[in-house]
């Protein structure tokens, strides 16, 4: 079975089919459509798709959620399709949450961002934290990245960011252009001025929703970061902290501190799952960032920086953006159209689902002990 869809459309068409076919079944299903006020290059409404599938009273919840990248999306829905293809019966107590795509409008427009060029990833900050300020190292790195101009396919960038790189070193770098920033919103990394639409309304339908639940185990998903094909589960939970051995314990070696010492990744603000979270404090949560490697570092911010530089500066609007090269590299560049990448997203998503669900219904007493011994 086909779970990879070609577009926005198509693949929200495939989830509300999955959630009709589990209806089918006679698996309790509710399921609601989240209109964010735009529409895509189709004219379609753009919305988030959010279900719950199981008990509705449930205190255990395993969480997915994808797209938060707009055109990380394709692999986000391919990998809560097969899931839902393929749905066991629940454990009881137990219900599961999908977030089908939490930006349809960088989905259906193949961008990263939203409709107000802000990553919704940098946009929940804390509740008190302001939008203001940018991580250091950005103000210097802005010129190389928000050069405003329309892209061209040979401008020697990527000897120029080697060259940056060489002098600035490599976390440094990775730190200053990922963080997030609050003070340039035509240019990359972005996290807005408030909270996004988006953002607003997801959190609505969370309060609606959260009251009964104790455990969440919620798994994010993205790609992008790290080798080809291979995954990586981030958690923002520090080196030392025994929370994170346990994890380890339990999903294996890929769990990784969201640290930019520790690996790959690197200290974001504004982060999704962090946000939620401080506005639920009594939930225990087990939020895990699924990525998947695409290609490398360089190409991602290469392809990144040439589809805002078109957005911004390419004198473009409607639908003729999505026919310029910078458009189908972004996608390319986020979605590998190979059948052994696509295949290997699926495994390892299905795989962390089934230890999710296995995390939230034999570990809760031995997660307690550790919570206390902190
Ligand atoms: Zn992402």
């Amino acid at each position: 079975m086909n779970f990879w869809s070609r577009d926005y459309v198509a693949a929200v068409a495939s989830f509300h089919l999955a959630l009709e076919k589990l209806s089918e079944r006679g698996i309790a299903v509710s399921h609601r459509r989240l209109e964010i006020g735009q529409l895509g290059p189709q004219e379609e409404k753009l919305a988030i798709d959010v279900a719950l599938i199981g008990p509705p009273q449930a205190t255990r919840w395993v969480m997915i959620s994808s797209g938060v990248h707009g055109v990380e999306g394709f692999a986000g829905s391919a990998i809560q399709l097969s899931i839902l293809a393929q749905l066991k019966p629940l454990p009881d107590d137990t219900a599961l949450a999908f977030i089908h795509i939490v930006n349809p409008y960088g989905m259906a427009w193949l961008r990263r961002v939203n409709e107000s060029n802000v990553d919704l990833n940098r946009n929940m900050l804390i509740p008190g934290e302001e939008y203001s300020g940018e991580p250091e190292g950005y103000a210097a790195l802005s010129p190389l990245i928000n050069e405003p101009m329309t892209p061209r396919k040979k401008d020697g960038f990527l000897l120029r960011a080697m060259l940056y790189v060489a002098k600035n070193g490599f976390a440094e770098t990775k730190q200053a252009f990922a963080e997030g920033q609050y003070e340039r919103p035509q240019c990359l990394q972005y996290g807005g001025g408030e909270l996004e639409v988006g953002s607003a309304l997801l959190l609505d339908w969370l309060k609606e929703n959260l009251n009964d639940v104790k455990r969440c185990v919620w798994i994010d998903l993205h790609t992008g970061l790290g080798k080809t094909g291979h995954d990586t589960l981030l958690v923002e939970i520090a080196p030392a902290d025994p929370i994170l051995a346990r994890l380890r314990r339990h999903y294996g070696k890929r769990i990784t501190s969201l640290d930019a010492e520790a690996g790959i990744a690197y200290k974001i603000r504004g982060g999704l799952q962090a946000g939620v979270e401080a506005r639920f404090p009594n939930i225990e949560w087990t939020s895990i960032t699924q990525e998947f490697g695409t290609v490398g570092p360089y190409a991602v911010i290469a392809a990144l920086r040439s589809e805002n530089q078109w957005t911004q500066w390419g004198g473009w609007r409607g639908r003729e953006t999505l026919n310029h090269w910078s458009r189908d590299k972004l996608l390319t560049t986020f979605r590998l159209k190979k059948p052994k990448w696509e295949e290997k997203l699926i495994t390892r998503g299905r795989k962390l689902f089934t230890d999710a669900l296995a995390d939230l219904t034999t570990s809760t007493v031995e997660a307690m002990a550790v919570e206390q011994n902190r």
